[in-house]
Parts: structure tokens; C-alpha cells; sequence
């Protein structure tokens, strides 16, 4: 399994956990680049869509 702590969960670049800021959806790092952009937005309802598919519970 990929640790996403120290790279961009949108580029996949790595990046620094001490300076760069957490995305508040995910818990997730994101870099300066991908920040606030199209393609952050895609890549946290990817993510999403997976973290679904991997806890099937209806407990919600
Ligand atoms: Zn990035």
C-alpha cells in the first residue's frame, strides 16, 4: 500500500509533511501546485469513490 504522508495525494510529488498543508476533506498532503485546483477537486472524489468501494458498511 502507497504511503500518501510525505507525497501530493493529487501529483503524487513529494513533498515535506512538516510544511506543507493537509487537505482538510482527506487528511491528506497536498503540494503548492495542485492546491485549490481542478485537478485536487477530481483527485478527492477519486479518492472518495475508492474509500467507499473499500468500506462497505450501512452503518451510516
Ligand atoms: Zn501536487
Amino acid at each position: 500500500m502507497t504511503d500518501f504522508s510525505n507525497q501530493c495525494f493529487v501529483c503524487g510529488k513529494e513533498i515535506d509533511p512538516e510544511t506543507t498543508e493537509l487537505n482538510k476533506q482527506l487528511n491528506l498532503p497536498v503540494c503548492d501546485n495542485c492546491k485549490g485546483t481542478e485537478r485536487e477537486k477530481k483527485a478527492i472524489d477519486d479518492h472518495l469513490e475508492s474509500m467507499a468501494e473499500g468500506f462497505v458498511c450501512g452503518c451510516i
